[in-house]
């Protein structure tokens, strides 16, 4: 019976709710997405999604009894037992939201929620680049860093449901200042704003020609994608910069996979469109900071599912917690 039953995913953000349905073996057969309306509160968004799932569901001729479950990654702090989130700030949640007894209650669906870093880390797991292998760790390189780590098929949550806060390892023990209040975490100098910040402070020290270094002394706008870019085309500033933050990658991975030992570590979020050509960089210092045999048996990769990573992760976590 199983078998026919469907999965619904849903990956909350700040500006869109995707939703998808998905069958059991990771197929999406419908997605879609809604606009996420943080006015009042955010106390428009629960009723929102429960509207467009009933919609939805009326539309196909679809009962409560042919999903398995509603699996959901969220921002913020997710408590997965009660299946309640507080302290979501980009959705303006800053009180306790019940999101399962009020989306279970109103569609008759077991509903399963996690944070969506750990979503989409199990999705990566699932059907992308960690091929079902049941040890994996995802980092995922976007506005923040996040990471999701899955040992023996299990998310990891640690005592406090903290486990897997790879953007807030440290890297640098003089680094900058961190939102966290740390200093030098891995988040400042790897995600999207990170990475700028180091081009832009490298950028009045570097010596020699450089058309990047150029563009940033003139205040012409530069992101990730730009400097990633330049590198590729060979700017020798571009590249040391490059070269500075898969040091930084490098140095995390490496102390992950020598305390974890997973088959992969799975690199995404925006600045792993990079490709190969930061990945090849990563590997190159992880093999510096990796014990001896975890360099033969971890591997690194880029991310496979991009932007359904989210809905494909929330779907599986209800596999995760149905089947187990
Ligand atoms: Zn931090």
């Amino acid at each position: 019976m199983l078998e026919k039953k469907k999965l619904i995913g849903i990956d909350l953000g700040g500006t869109s709710v995707k939703f998808a349905v998905v069958t059991i073996d990771g197929n999406i057969l419908d997605k879609w997405s809604i606009m996420t309306d943080i006015s009042e509160e955010g106390s428009l968004i629960t009723p929102s999604i429960i509207n467009s799932l009933k919609t939805y569901m009326a539309d196909h001729g679809y009962k409560a009894e042919d999903f398995v479950g509603i699996g959901m990654g969220s921002p913020g702090t997710v408590n997965k037992e009660n299946g309640t989130v507080i302290g979501a700030y980009n959705l303006n949640w800053k009180t306790l939201q019940p999101l399962r007894e009020s989306i279970e209650g109103a569609t008759g669906i077991p509903f399963f929620i996690d944070n969506d870093a750990n979503v989409a880390a199990l999705g990566e797991q699932w059907i992308g680049a960690g091929n079902n292998e049941p040890n994996v760790v995802f980092i995922t390189l976007g506005t923040g860093v996040g990471g999701g780590v899955i040992m023996n098929g299990q998310l990891l949550h640690g005592a406090g449901g903290a486990a897997g806060e790879i953007g807030h390892m440290t890297v640098d023990r003089e680094g900058y200042d961190c939102t966290c209040g740390k200093q030098g975490c891995l988040e400042t100098v790897a995600s999207a704003t990170g990475v700028v910040r180091v081009a832009k402070d490298r950028a009045f020290v570097y010596k020699g020609e450089s058309q990047l270094k150029d563009s940033i002394l003139n205040d012409e706008p530069v992101d990730t994608k730009v400097i990633m870019d330049a590198a590729k085309e060979g700017d020798k500033f571009a590249i040391s910069v490059v070269d500075e933050i898969s040091d930084y990658l490098g140095l995390a991975c490496g102390n992950i996979a020598n305390l974890l030992n997973p088959s992969t570590i799975v690199i995404g979020g925006g600045v792993s469109k990079a490709g190969e050509f930061l990945a090849e960089k990563i590997i190159d210092r992880f093999k510096v900071y990796a014990f001896p045999t975890i360099r033969e048996d971890t591997h690194i990769r880029i991310a496979e599912l991009g932007n359904d990573a989210g809905v494909i992760g929330a779907s599986s976590l209800v596999l995760a917690e149905t089947v187990n």
